[in-house]
């Protein structure tokens, strides 16, 4: 369940990014007398380089730069973070200190799923469940549809976000079923919270050998990206998944350590992490269990305690 990453899909246009790096040199001194080469060697004091340093992409930080985000507590829910951050320093990360984390569940309800719960209440930290609406309406893991739902209005009432992803978790190559899926995961999810109700496509985004045959969005790019923006529906991605769906409980330190280890590096780079893991599946060679997901979510969440690190729930 790999994320599509290489050139592709980094690709950014020239004029931003040769923007980007002008904005970036004229931030320090040996910056600075480059950025004042190029321009005529003369003192960045005497030139205006507000038109210079106002690119598309710079825009934007300067007005995130204005705006600083809500954060709650951590007994407050909601679409909003859990401490003061500005978002240009996040995007730029030179003063960005915090290690921030969002944890995320997908392929929901299952016989996990309760055991999860009670582990984040302990540690007072909410998350996303992006499920799966034959996991709750048909509740094939456990065969009482019943039992499926309460389990999903606890997490509701709990505070945990509850996304939709789609109804029966369809191959990418079968993008021509998506939006017909994802319909119908979507009216499962609307008996159980109010709109908006957050997307995440079944595998998140991957290379698909034959994309999309109608128009151009990138060589070997996931076809159903272009189906989500013909709905006007995003897809909430992660930073990283850890393969958790393959694990026993034994391996729940191995997880934890993984997961930490992944915070750590998000931070180091100016980014909050996005933590995707499994609290059920689709019945295949897995099955639903998950016991080292809860188990390297128990020390993963005791480890962040103590080191004082604050979690979000996406999106
Ligand atoms: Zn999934």
């Amino acid at each position: 369940m790999k994320a599509l990453s290489g050139p592709a899909a980094l690709a950014v246009p020239e004029i931003e990014r040769e923007s980007d790096e002008v904005r970036l040199l004229a931030r320090n001194p040996i910056g600075e007398q480059r950025v004042a080469e190029d321009i005529g060697r003369c003192w960045l004091d005497d030139f205006d380089l507000e038109p210079l340093l106002q690119p598309m992409h710079a825009r934007g930080h300067r007005q995130a730069a204005g705006r600083k985000r809500h954060v709650a507590g951590r007994r407050q829910r909601g679409w909003r973070r859990h401490r003061e951050l500005d978002e240009a320093q996040l995007l730029h990360g030179g003063e960005y200190s915090g290690a921030v984390f969002a944890l995320t569940f997908d392929d929901g309800p299952g016989p996990s799923t309760a055991e999860l719960l009670d582990v984040l209440r302990d540690f007072g930290v909410r998350a996303t469940f992006f499920l799966l609406g034959r996991n709750v309406e048909e509740a094939p893991w456990c065969g009482d549809p019943r039992r499926a739902r309460s389990i999903v209005e606890r997490a509701g009432r709990e505070g945990h976000v509850l996304g939709n992803h789609t109804y029966s978790h369809l191959r990418p190559d079968r993008w021509r079923e998506l939006a017909a899926d994802l319909r119908r995961g979507e009216a499962v999810l609307r008996s159980l919270r109010p709109s908006p109700i957050p997307f995440r496509l079944p595998y998140g985004i991957q290379r698909v050998e034959h994309g999309f045959p109608l128009g151009t969005i990138g060589e070997q790019m996931d076809p159903r990206v272009a189906v989500i923006a013909s709905m006007g529906i995003a897809h909430q991605h992660w930073t990283s998944d850890f393969d958790d769906w393959t694990l026993g409980a034994s391996d729940g330190p191995a997880l934890a350590a993984k997961m930490t280890a992944h915070v750590e590096q998000c931070a180091a780079a100016g980014i909050d992490a996005v933590i995707d893991l499994h609290d059920s599946g689709t019945g295949s060679s897995f099955g639903y269990e998950r016991p080292g997901t809860v188990a390297g979510v128990r020390l993963f969440l005791k480890e962040a305690q103590g080191r004082g690190w604050n979690s979000f729930t996406v999106p």
